[in-house]
């Protein structure tokens, strides 16, 4: 119940006075004019004189008399404010404006007994008023229609105002008491004193170091809190800064005239800010955490309620301040490896765990590797316990530097480490880390004065593959790691024994693919291609082969795609464009000139900005006609950006002629075909495979036929393994044809005797 003040009181016996007078008014059935002029009389005489404000509504007109007292306490003088409902409806606060007026309607109506409500009020000069209104009705005729309402308006701002003080500050304690984040609670305290005082605007800093941060300051605009954010504090930089500097309490009237703000006024002016009062805020036994600042954008000193509160307002950041320090300093412990300064085995769990949670919503791999160093324990007992430390901190090092930024580190214990590789996108991402991880650390190293090279074995293992929940991950990569120590130490395992062969076998051919140019493994066979109607080769297509002393031969749609992941690719093409390219133009001299030249390109070397200046290159050294070379990419590369069509535009420019091959096979080709200027368009072998059994497929490949020719290209059928296909695409009016029915491809040397031939008959 909230407590009714003397004057209240005083007011109601009137206004219950005035009711039975009004009601006596009402029974009679005309109402007497001047009776009724003369009870308003005294109700206004009554109001007069009390500190409420009178407001009086016509109920048919809308009109409404507003005491003076009603609109001082809006910050209004007498004749400032039209006698009208809008009057009010303009300066309630619209949140508040529609329970108000259905508690009229229902105190009219009779559906409610009484009329009280509580509602905010905008002041003239901005601020909240907050108002209690009491009314009752006066009524007409012998039906008591009810005609007018008149009521009363209490200020009752300061006693909401400390009840809403009293509310933020049970809820901040409870948000203390929950552990909820600090930044949360720090602004719930700015907010807490800033509904107290009118206009205010409060922040909170932390110390760390002589650093000043952010803590919480959610009315301060974003940019200056921003240009704080990091500040060295000191004897003079503005308030804040100064008063965890000094420790003391600092004062700030003007903040454009004082000079501990001579360096920081402009980044606070701009914002309106103009004094700025600042308060130490201190742990129980006095050290500096921080400031509390409390802003004004007019020049002042705080009076004593204000400095009260600056003082109570530190003391309340302080303890969240010092809890938050504590928990900081208790997580840190827990949780980082204090030797190597990673996370710690605790830290590992707790990640690991959430990190399988988050794979398993997302349907995402993760890779797990388990490293231990190998022969640790030799260290500690030959070289002693501190050499010991001291590798373990390098390995540290060395494993984050093989780590890409996302990747995650902990040490488990003694010489045992993980990293959990994230976004695995295939086997070899994990295998990947692992072997910078060994290349790393078997670097040498000093320890007591004497070089040591150092090595580890890993095991890998991969969620969810390998096991669906923590244990088991962690569980399957100890087995891989026990696997790789049996093996010889010094290398990395994956659980999965596949994955160990097929990585070791990737890893020694990209060991040799990166000496194959060098050494001369790579060749090129030739593959012809038949013009349908004259049955005579117009082309070859150089394709690459790699042989190699122990691999023997690896086929080209493995090493390509690895000398593009290992940065081989450039000097590939620009090998086999320029062998090729020489042997068209050796077959030129030797009288096969209607012969052109077709090398495949890989689209990510295709789309690099040295690829266009390297084709210049061969033409020029080779001496190759453009108009005989021409460059086969796949669909990938066909996609519609700017570049792409810029690089296609050039090459016609230069008078190249292009293929997309593996036509079908690839995505968007419909909507790149509309923009790009190629020659060919070369079927995948994919159709042509089923073309004789399959409806479908013949169909289609009667349909990408007719669609290239309308689109203006030539098409080209590749894998042609029998006549009937022959003769199937000579009767769908396909252009040229290759694939083994008419040679499989063949060295230089055996190629002049297939120049001659037709091949329709
Ligand atoms: P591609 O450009 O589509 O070449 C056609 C592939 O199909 C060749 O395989 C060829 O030997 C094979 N082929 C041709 N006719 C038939 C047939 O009738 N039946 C069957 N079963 N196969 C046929 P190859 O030489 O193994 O090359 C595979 C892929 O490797 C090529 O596909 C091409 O994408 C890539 N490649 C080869 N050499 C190079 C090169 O120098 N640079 C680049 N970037 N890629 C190359
Ligand atoms: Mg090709
Ligand atoms: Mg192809």
């Amino acid at each position: 119940m909230t407590k009714i003040s003397d004057k209240e009181i005083l007011l109601l016996r009137e206004i219950e006075q005035l009711q039975s007078d009004l009601a006596a008014v009402n029974r009679t059935k005309e109402v007497p004019t001047m009776q009724l002029f003369n009870s308003e009389e005294r109700f206004a005489l009554a109001m007069r004189g009390a500190s409420d404000g009178l407001w009086d509504w016509d109920l048919a007109t809308d009109e409404v008399y507003y005491s003076p007292r009603w609109k001082s306490m809006l910050g209004y003088e007498e004749g400032e404010l039209a006698n009208s409902l809008n009057t009010w409806t303009a300066m309630v606060h619209p949140e508040d404006k529609g329970f108000v007026l259905k508690k009229a309607q229902q105190y009219i109506s009779g559906e409610i007994d009484s009329f009280e409500v509580e509602m905010r009020m905008s002041h003239k000069e901005g601020h909240e008023v907050f108002v209690r209104s009491r009314a009752f009705k006066v009524t007409r005729g012998s039906n008591c229609e009810t005609v007018r309402l008149i009521g009363t308006h209490v200020d009752v701002t300061r006693q909401k105002k400390a009840e809403l003080f009293d509310k933020r500050n049970t809820k901040i304690l409870e948000m203390i008491a929950k552990g909820k984040p600090a930044s949360e609670i720090y602004n719930e305290i700015a907010l807490m004193y800033e509904e107290r005082h009118v206009g205010l605007r409060c922040s909170m800093l932390e110390l760390e170091g002589s650093k000043l941060l952010h803590g919480g300051a959610p009315s301060l605009p974003k940019e200056y809190c921003k240009a704080v954010h990091g500040l060295e504090n000191g004897p003079e930089v503005g308030s804040c800064g100064t008063s965890t500097y000094t420790g003391k309490r600092i004062l700030v009237e003007n903040i454009a005239t004082d000079p501990k703000w001579v360096n920081l006024k402009d980044i606070a002016l701009p914002f309106g800010m103009r004094c700025c009062w600042s308060e130490p805020i201190k742990n129980s036994s006095g050290k500096v955490l921080g400031a509390f600042g409390m802003y004004y954008n007019h020049t002042a000193l705080p009076s004593e309620e204000e400095s009260n509160d600056l003082i109570s307002a530190a003391r309340l950041a302080g303890i969240v301040m010092e809890r938050e320090q504590n928990q900081k300093r208790i997580r840190e412990l827990a949780f980082t490896d204090e030797l190597t300064r990673l996370s710690s085995r605790n830290h590992f769990y707790l990640n690991i765990e959430n990190l399988v949670k988050k794979c398993a919503r997302n349907q995402r791999k993760f890779g797990l590797l388990y490293i231990d160093l190998d022969d640790f324990k030799n260290v500690n007992d030959s070289l002693g316990h501190d050499a010991g430390d001291l590798l373990l901190k390098q390995v540290a090092q060395r494993l984050k530097e093989a780590c890409r930024e996302v990747d995650y580190i902990a040490r488990l214990s003694g010489d045992e480490f993980a990293i959990a590789v994230y976004d695995v996108v295939d086997e070899y991402s994990a295998s990947h880390v692992a072997q910078r991880c060994l290349e790393l650390i078997s670097k040498p190293v000093e320890l007591a004065g004497r070089k040591f090279t150092p090595a580890c074995s890993i095991g890998i293992a991969h969620y969810p593959d390998d096991g669906t929940d923590l244990q088991a991950v962690l569980k399957a990569a100890d087995t891989a790691l026990y696997a790789a120590k049996e093996l010889g130490k010094n290398r990395y395992s994956f659980y999965n024994q596949e994955l160990t062969d097929r990585a070791e076998y990737r890893f020694k051919v990209e060991q040799y693919l990166r000496e194959a140019i060098e050494k001369q493994q790579l060749s090129l066979v030739y593959q012809p291609k038949i013009d349908i109607n004259s049955g005579k080769i117009i082309s070859v297509e150089a394709l690459c082969r790699w042989d190699h002393p122990q691999l023997g031969q690896v086929s080209p749609v493995d090493f390509i795609s690895m000398a593009e992941q290992i940065g081989m690719i450039k000097p590939l093409t620009e090998w086999v464009l320029k062998s090729a390219c020489h042997q068209a133009m050796l077959w030129r001299k030797a009288g096969f000139s209607a012969i052109r030249m077709a090398v495949n390109i890989s689209p990510s070397h295709f789309l690099e900005s040295d690829f266009i200046p390297l084709i210049k290159e061969t033409i020029q050294e080779t001496g190759i006609l453009p108009s005989d070379l021409e460059l086969e990419v796949t669909e990938g590369v066909v996609q519609t950006s700017q570049e792409n069509l810029a690089i296609f535009e050039h090459l016609k420019a230069l008078g190249i002629l292009l293929a997309i091959d593996d036509f079908g096979v690839g995505y968007s080709s419909f909507a790149s075909l509309k923009h790009l200027n190629v020659d060919f368009l070369k079927i995948d072998k994919y159709f042509i495979n089923d073309m004789l059994t399959d409806n479908k497929a013949k169909l289609l490949v009667a349909s990408m036929i007719e669609m290239g020719h309308n689109l203006g290209h030539e098409v080209t059928a590749e894998g042609i393994e029998h006549k009937e296909q022959f003769s199937l695409l000579q009767t769908l009016g396909c252009d040229s044809a290759q694939g083994f029915f008419f040679s499989k491809p063949v060295s230089a040397k055996q190629m002049p005797t297939l120049f001659d031939r037709n091949f329709a008959e």
